[in-house]
């Protein structure tokens, strides 16, 4: 049911409209009215103005089988970059970009799927439950647009996130996540007249590193110190140093213990040299989920698989997406693989027989979802 050649030539056609996080607009308006000619009613919120972005999210609504609890279908519309100017080259069954830029498949592949079954639906006159298809912005730069997504214009409270790579897998755990930004103060002083006045900030640094626990904690938990930056002169002592990192945990208790220990380990290495000092800031950049597999939306996932002669495993992610944000908002989502492959570089490529197995999972998803809530 679903269209091999339609669902690629809207791929190819996406992939060709520019989209960077907060330059939504123009693909913002062709999907708007392509779906509007399905006969969805479609609207956007104003999280573009949150975010000093073109445009908010999309939000169309359609209608469904009475008595059926809507479900939610969600991509976000922006790329990373470089991802102006896309030329995607068509090898056989794989598309991936010249090499000049990304190839945008995270996620246009996951917009294109979503088109694709709505289309499908509409054309045939299948039973589906009402569909809030969201697509939106700002996904690549802390999931801003699911962070304002105007949840009272989507009547949907579960459903699928398409945003991931291998179809063989739905992703219903991810980690949360801290950004911890450390300023090691010392004081100046000139290192060869006068080194015994001079605090060495980059040394504290060091001392501080030393000590951390970094990489895979343990088989939930993560942790890296990626940027440090400090000194001004070879004949100067160091009197400021800045140290950027991130800890990540599957486990609430295990991301706070080692955002702790980093923090501790920065508070201890000051405290050894009087007239130090730390200033550590801690943000919180999201959220872990954690969907279980007993509930509705997975229940449907595994049926409608099983239906459609595939497989569909369930798996924790090392990153977040926007079903991080939009579990947390109190929906039920869980994150379907599409395809995409090496995102984030200019490698990136996917196969159509991918995206289009994920389109027929989603179809046969769509109609045992039609049912009335029991
Ligand atoms: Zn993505």
């Amino acid at each position: 049911m679903i269209d091999r050649d339609r669902l690629t030539r809207h791929f190819l056609e996406l992939v060709q409209i520019d989209s960077v996080a907060r330059h939504e607009g123009q693909i913002a308006r062709k999907l708007a009215d392509d779906l509007r000619a399905l006969g969805a009613e479609v609207e956007f919120d104003d999280a573009g103005s949150k975010v000093d972005g073109e445009v908010g999210n999309l939000i169309a609504r359609f209608a469904g089988a009475a008595g059926a609890p809507p479900l939610l279908l969600c991509a976000h519309m922006d790329t990373v970059e470089p991802g102006i100017g896309v030329k995607p080259v068509v090898d056989g069954d794989v598309i991936r970009s010249d090499g000049t830029t990304v190839l945008g498949g995270d996620d246009k592949s996951g917009v294109a799927i979503v088109c694709e079954c709505v289309r499908a639906a509409h054309e045939r006159g299948l039973a589906v439950p009402p569909i809030d298809v969201v697509f939106t912005i700002c996904e690549e730069i802390g999931l801003q647009g699911a962070r304002h997504l105007d949840l009272s214009k989507v009547r949907a409270r579960y459903g699928l996130v398409f945003d991931s790579d291998a179809v063989g897998c739905v992703f219903t755990r991810a980690p949360g996540s801290n950004h911890i930004e450390a300023v090691v103060h010392g004081r100046a002083a000139h290192a060869g007249m006068a080194p015994e006045r001079g605090i060495n900030a980059i040394q504290i640094a060091g001392a501080a590193l030393a000590a951390m626990r970094l990489g895979r904690i343990d088989d939930e938990t993560t942790a890296n110190i990626g940027i440090i930056e400090g000194g001004r002169a070879v004949n100067i002592v160091p009197d400021r140093v800045t140290m950027r990192g991130e800890a990540r945990s599957h486990d609430t208790a295990k991301l706070a213990a080692q955002t702790e220990h980093m923090c501790a380990a920065l508070r201890d290495a000051a405290a050894r040299h009087p007239g130090a000092s730390v200033e550590i800031k801690v943000e919180e950049t999201y959220q872990a989920m954690n969907v279980g597999d007993d509930t509705p939306i997975m229940q449907l996932v595994r049926a409608a698989a099983t239906q459609v002669g595939r497989q569909i495993e369930s798996a924790g992610m090392g990153g977040g997406c926007d079903a991080n944000i939009l579990n947390r908002r109190g929906l039920q989502v869980v994150n379907l693989g599409t395809g995409m492959r090496e995102i984030h570089t200019t490698s990136e490529w996917l196969q159509v027989s991918d995206m289009l197995s994920a389109a027929e999972v989603t179809l046969a998803l769509m109609q045992l979802a039609a049912r009335p809530a029991s």
